[in-house]
This record gives structure tokens, C-alpha cells and sequence, in this order.
């Protein structure tokens, strides 16, 4: 993807998981990456490492939760380059629990992180991209966006809803030349779901749902957002790209 290459990428959520393959091949690519989440050590890190591998990397505090946070993030991330080419928002959290049993505390963390935190960044990073009069956006939604999980209450409703506000910017920013599109990722093991992988009844249960019988990698996710993020994609917005070997064309 020649395209990337000189382009300003800023990824939230971007210091670990799925988030840091995104840094990675984004970097590889020959991307200028702006790497933001919560802990210090994985954002400064992840930084660390693709600079030690020839790539042009900052690290910065964000949480997504403040939108203070997120305001000065997104500026000093302009800064840096005095432009944002494309923006990855790939922060989350999940907490499951029985439907019957969701409190009203886990609901409003898991909204203001996978939800209300993609709204504030989206709007943020695109007040730039406005300016610019280009830009691309990708969300990371999930599988949870399209099928019913269990003790998944919030965390399906927010990726749903992630998934709906990606389409509505599509639309409403194509007259200033930005993209929007989404991709959703099947299962993978990350910190997110490491106690799922641990669990082997649960692994049997979704590989026999996947027609490709395989879990898929970060850099498998990775790629197909690089390709959205890129001027290649240059007439693709308001799509939604499944990474998930099959297992939502099987429902
Ligand atoms: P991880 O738990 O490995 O990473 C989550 C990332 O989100 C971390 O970088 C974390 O950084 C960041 N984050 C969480 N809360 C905040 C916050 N308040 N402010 C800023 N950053 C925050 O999970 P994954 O890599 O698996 O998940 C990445 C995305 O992919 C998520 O949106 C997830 O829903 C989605 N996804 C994952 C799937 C999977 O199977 N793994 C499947 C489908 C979708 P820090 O804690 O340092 O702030």
C-alpha cells in the first residue's frame, strides 16, 4: 500500500492488542504513527519500538472516557505534523454479564469507552480532517456488531451502535473528502478476551463455527484496516470489513 507512505496515522488505542498491530503495519507501511491510550508504558513503548525499527512514532496519553483528554490528545497529534490523515479508533473494553444482571455501572463504562469515546474522538479527528478537506476513518466494531452473544448486553449495543455512527459519518462527510468505513474483527487473542482462549469448550464452539477452522491474528486485522486507512481505498466509505474467517457469512 504505497499510498500510506508519508501519511499521518493516529491510532486510539494503539499501545497494545489489536491497536498496536494497526501501529505496526500502519509504520511499516511508512506512516508517521501517533500511538494514544491510558498506560504510559504501552503507548511510550509501542512508540519505542517502531522508532527502533525505522518508523517515525510518538506516543500520547488519551483516555477516551475524558474529553478533555481526547481534545488535547487529538491537537497535540495535529501538531506534530500539522495534519491527520486518517484516524483508527480502536478502543474498548468488554464486561459480560447475564442481561438480567447488568448494572447500570458496567453499561456506562463500556458506553463511554466503545460509544460515547468513539464519538468524541471521530468528532475530533474529523473537525481536522473538515479542515483539511481529506481524511479517512476507521472504527474497529466486532462480530458482536451483526449476531446476538451472550452476556454481551453492552458491549453488542455499543459496537452496533459504533458500527450505525461510522455509516452516518460516511454520509455526512463525503462532501469533505473524508472516508469512514469499519472493520470487524472476528475472535482474536488479546488481553480482551484472554480468559475465553483459556477456556476450551468456548475455543471448539466458535472454530465450529468458523468455515476457515482457525483463529485469525492482530496483523490479519492489522492489514485489512490499512487498507481502508489508505488512499487505495480511495472510493470505498460506509463499509464494514469482516476479518473473522467466514464466521459471520455462516449466520
Ligand atoms: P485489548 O484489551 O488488547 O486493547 C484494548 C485497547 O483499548 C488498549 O490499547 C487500551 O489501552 C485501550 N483502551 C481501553 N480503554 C481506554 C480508554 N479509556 N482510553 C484510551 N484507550 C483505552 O483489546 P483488543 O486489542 O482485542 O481490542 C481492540 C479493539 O478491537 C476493541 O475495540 C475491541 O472491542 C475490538 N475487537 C476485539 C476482538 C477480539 O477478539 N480481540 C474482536 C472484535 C473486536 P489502555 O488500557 O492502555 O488505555
Amino acid at each position: 500500500m504505497r499510498g500510506l507512505h508519508n501519511q499521518v496515522a493516529v491510532i486510539a488505542g494503539g499501545g497494545r492488542g489489536i491497536g498496536k498491530a494497526i501501529a505496526e503495519k500502519l509504520s511499516g507501511y511508512g506512516s508517521k504513527v501517533i500511538v494514544g491510550s491510558r498506560t504510559e508504558e504501552q503507548y511510550l513503548g509501542t512508540a519505542e519500538q517502531l522508532r527502533q525499527a525505522g518508523g517515525d512514532a510518538q506516543g500520547l496519553p488519551l483516555d477516551v472516557q475524558d474529553q478533555d483528554s481526547i481534545r488535547q490528545f487529538m491537537q497535540r497529534a495535529f501538531e506534530l505534523h500539522g495534519r491527520i490523515d486518517s484516524f483508527v479508533y480502536c478502543a474498548g473494553i468488554n464486561r459480560r454479564l447475564p442481561a438480567e444482571q447488568y448494572t447500570v455501572e458496567a453499561w456506562d463504562e463500556v458506553m463511554g469507552v466503545n460509544l460515547r469515546g468513539g464519538f468524541m474522538s471521530c468528532q475530533e479527528a474529523g473537525k481536522r480532517m473538515i479542515e483539511q478537506g481529506s481524511g479517512s476513518i476507521v472504527t474497529i466494531t466486532s462480530m458482536m456488531s451483526h449476531v446476538g452473544t451472550p452476556n454481551q448486553s453492552a458491549y453488542a449495543a455499543t459496537k452496533g451502535g459504533i458500527l450505525q455512527y461510522s455509516k452516518v459519518l460516511a454520509v455526512e462527510w463525503a462532501k469533505y473528502g473524508i472516508r469512514v468505513n469499519s472493520v470487524s474483527p472476528g475472535y482474536i487473542q488479546t488481553d480482551l478476551n484472554a480468559h475465553n482462549f483459556k477456556n476450551k469448550s468456548f475455543t471448539d464452539a466458535v472454530l465450529s463455527k468458523t468455515p476457515m477452522g482457525r483463529f485469525g491474528g492482530t496483523d490479519e486485522v492489522a492489514q485489512a484496516v490499512c487498507f481502508l486507512a489508505s488512499p487505495e481505498a480511495s472510493y470505498i466509505t460506509g463499509i464494514c470489513i469482516p476479518v473473522d474467517g467466514g464466521f459471520l457469512a455462516g449466520h
